[in-house]
């Protein structure tokens, strides 16, 4: 069995979700030594060169008991007025506290079309992308003040892992106020016995998790299991465990106890399964011999390779790429509108910006977000070896 220290040291990039009742005492006080072991934690994976993002919830808790409302259950207007006056604490609070390591933070709020939705999708991504490049820490929350209860991810388990899957990130970490899972609730039943890996989310697995037990903390063991799903279907392994430690990740590193639920398939093979599941292509894009070549090569797609757009599309949009015939090759996520491919079609990705008068991305669709039909794959070595 893997030890989770490797999973950890040879991940690029981590989530780390830290629930509102490690952050946020009874009283409505943040827990500053909390955070600041927390922080620590982060600079020390940062220091191995591992990139990461925070997921903080703690904004409601911190905020409802300025509004008065400690005990009382909120109503939306309240609960989304109290997410308003907590988060900017919060964030501030993780700002000083990231501070102290020699390291910066920047506020991400998130609401689910942000990672449901194609074109908003990809511009979440880039944006993370570019802060982590500048190795800063974004801290990421649910967008509380405009969420309605229809539209909202609800808990900030299964937000953290929609960011791992939508950053494609190795490694996502629950920090939670218990050690993993159960096969029962162990604060009733002492029969009950941790479970260190999960390797299928099955019915039995789904049946250990109870109720969320604590007062203000939304997620249960079924949002982390929910969580452990998203995540380990999109190539990343998912840790639950006891955020009330003192230095939890570094703990975690040296064995301490967790329940790791194991991913699938390596990230990008599973990223790209959710790329070509179930989506119907809005267009086409018609290439030119050297552009199919390339991306069977495993390489993005220029605007230079392309002769032709076809359907109508926005950017961010599913669209099919076909070789010179129109025989669709592959599917891929495009960063350009069908009238902007039709622009640029057959140019230089440098001449971009004077043609459509914005910079947009070089790749029209990047090699991440394609995914090459492997028959089509097969053609082309058959052809080349007859050829
Ligand atoms: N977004 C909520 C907050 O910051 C927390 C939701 C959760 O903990 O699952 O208060």
């Amino acid at each position: 069995m893997t030890t989770a220290s490797t999973y950890i040291d040879q991940a690029k990039t981590v989530v780390v979700k830290i629930g509102s009742a490690l952050l946020v005492d009874d009283n409505g006080e943040l827990r500053r030594d909390g955070l600041a072991g927390f922080a620590a934690d982060l600079a020390m994976l940062q220091a191995k060169g591992c990139r990461c993002v925070v997921v903080s919830s703690g904004a409601i808790a911190l905020g409802r008991h300025r509004l008065a409302k400690a005990s009382a259950r909120l109503k939306l207007e309240e609960k989304q007025a109290a997410a308003a006056l907590g988060q900017v604490q919060l964030a501030s609070e993780w700002k000083a506290a990231l501070n102290q390591e020699g390291l910066d933070a920047a506020q991400i709020l998130l609401s689910p079309d942000d990672t449901e939705r194609r074109r908003r999708h990809l511009n979440a991504r880039a944006t993370l992308n570019t802060l982590l490049d500048h190795g800063i820490v974004p801290v990421v929350n649910e967008n509380d003040t405009v969420a309605t209860m229809e539209i909202r991810y609800g808990d900030n388990d299964r937000l953290a892992a929609r960011v791992a899957q939508m950053i494609s990130a190795d490694v996502l970490i629950l920090l939670s106020d218990i050690d993993g899972l159960y096969t029962a609730d162990p604060h009733h039943d002492t029969t009950a016995q941790h479970i260190p890996e999960v390797r299928k989310i099955g019915d039995e697995i789904k049946a250990m998790a109870g109720p969320a037990h604590e007062d203000f903390a939304t997620g249960g063991m079924i949002t982390k299991i929910e969580a452990g799903r998203i995540a380990t279907q999109a190539g990343c392994h998912m840790a639950i465990c006891n955020g009330q430690n003192i230095r939890p990740i570094k703990g975690l590193i040296e064995g301490q106890r967790a329940t790791w639920f194991i991913a699938d398939a390596n990230p990008p093979q599973a990223r790209k399964k959710w790329i070509a599941g179930g989506l119907q292509p809005q267009g086409q894009l018609i290439l030119d011999a050297g552009a199919v070549g390339a991306l069977h090569k495993g390489k993005s797609l220029l605007a230079a390779g392309i002769t032709k757009a076809e359907g109508v599309f926005d950017r961010g949009d599913l669209v099919a790429v076909c070789d010179p015939q129109g025989q669709e090759i592959g599917r891929g996520l495009c960063n350009y509108s069908a009238t902007d491919v039709a622009k640029i079609a057959g140019c230089k990705s440098s001449a971009i910006p004077d043609i459509l008068g914005y910079r947009g991305r070089d790749e029209v669709v990047h090699a991440d977000d394609l995914v090459i039909d492997q028959q089509s794959d097969a053609k082309t070595a058959e052809s080349k070896a007859i050829g």
